[in-house]
């Protein structure tokens, strides 16, 4: 029986990719669901390779071209995010590739595992705002979550085999981005265009951003919390510029383990997708003649303020990291939007995280209210200083 794969958020980096992998390992994976945001385009172009069961299209103006696309080819067309809420419960998904950016992601993320369904998690966001929440649900509707991040992925094919072994704690690796050589004084100047231009990886406009924030790393830390049922002083962040050794995990013995191979998502996804089984590729190999050194340093966090406030957010607990999130978001679509200078992202979330109120044991329904209202306050802040 082929297992078949929703993906959420089809258009974007990851969703493209995993295409790429259902494709490649066709007689084991099929396409079930496509979802997107706005590019109708893509969406139609990839339903009629992919003949999934099932298409939405989030944005409601675009239901009739989707549909008028798609009307000799039997594919079902939604319209709507509450269309993408409901469409991860269809008896007929195995797994749903969570790739959509952001704290949209939340709702239909907890649909698909109170259904059970296995989870490739590729939105970060989600488990930062409401880890609690994901993992409790998680386990008592017995739904596995496997994480596409890069990292992520390394930590837990680390912990594979090992039986529950205590951890001491993780190191997650971090690039650096594209700013990892200049000065605190030089971020202040630095362009769109020159934070878009990740050394290593090819993603998505958000995630570089944060990448070049930092943020990335800061979000990474409490996923990892929640992933791997960890505390905040178990998680340390190490530079290592060539993105090689993608995290390492500590066991209690001093023992460490690595993850390592060249930075390709297709990886980590297919390997999600097949757990526990590792499948075939013939992507590129590393070789140490190519990398001479590998190398690693302490991240600079008076420098890289995003990820300083990720860690007091993570140890805040509650909404904080609800709040630090919204902001996050909102901050960086500002400064793609060439509306603020690439240190305000951290200014703004600093000011923000203190402006809201804190709520120690937020309910589901606690974090949709929260996160409306740091969107609320930091538009009304903002058109204040027009
Ligand atoms: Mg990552």
């Amino acid at each position: 029986m082929k297992k078949r794969i929703a993906i959420l958020g089809s258009t974007g980096s990851i969703g493209k990719q995993t295409i790429e992998v259902i494709s490649k390992n066709a007689d084991l994976f099929e396409v079930e669901v496509l979802t997107a945001n706005n590019n109708e385009s893509l969406l139609i172009e990839q339903a009629k390779i992919t003949k999934p069961n099932a298409v939405v299209i989030a944005n409601e103006n675009l239901y009739q071209t989707v549909c008028d696309a798609l009307l000799d080819d039997d594919i079902k067309v939604y319209a709507g995010e509450k269309a993408i809420e409901e469409i991860v419960e269809m008896e007929s998904i195995d797994t749903v590739v969570t790739a959509m950016v952001g704290f949209s992601g939340l709702a239909a993320t907890i649909n698909a595992i109170r259904k059970g369904k296995r989870i490739a998690l590729a939105n970060k966001e989600t488990l930062v705002v409401a880890g609690n929440i994901i993992t409790k649900l998680a386990i008592e509707n017995n739904a596995e979550i496997i994480p596409v991040d890069s990292e992520h992925s390394a930590i837990f094919q680390c912990l594979t085999g090992e039986n529950n072994n205590p951890i001491e704690k993780i190191m997650l690796t971090a690039s650096g981005g594209p700013f990892r050589t200049i000065s605190k004084e030089q971020l202040k100047t630095v362009t769109v265009k020159e934070a878009l231009n990740h050394p290593n990886w090819s993603m998505g406009n958000k995630i570089t951003i944060d990448s070049a924030s930092m943020m990335n790393k800061g979000l990474e830390v409490i996923e990892a919390k929640w992933l791997f049922g960890l505390t905040p002083d178990q998680i340390e962040v190490v530079i290592h510029p060539q993105s090689i050794v993608h995290s390492l995990v500590q066991f209690t013995d001093g023992s460490i383990k690595a993850q390592l191979g060249l930075p390709d998502m297709r990886l980590p996804i297919q390997y999600a997708l097949g757990f526990p089984k590792r499948l075939n590729t013939n992507f590129p190999r590393f070789s140490f003649s190519d990398f001479s050194k590998l190398t690693f340093e302490q991240p600079n966090t008076d420098k890289f303020k995003c990820l300083a406030l990720a860690y007091n957010a993570m140890n805040k607990g509650g909404n904080v990291p609800c709040i630090m999130n919204a902001a996050n978001e909102v901050a960086v679509e500002l400064f793609l939007n060439g509306q603020i200078q690439f240190p305000q992202i951290a200014e703004i979330i600093e000011m923000t995280m203190e402006s809201i109120e804190f709520i120690k044991e937020p309910k589901l329904e606690d974090y949709f209210s929260t996160n409306l209202a740091t969107r609320n306050f930091l538009n009304e802040r903002l058109n204040k200083n027009k």
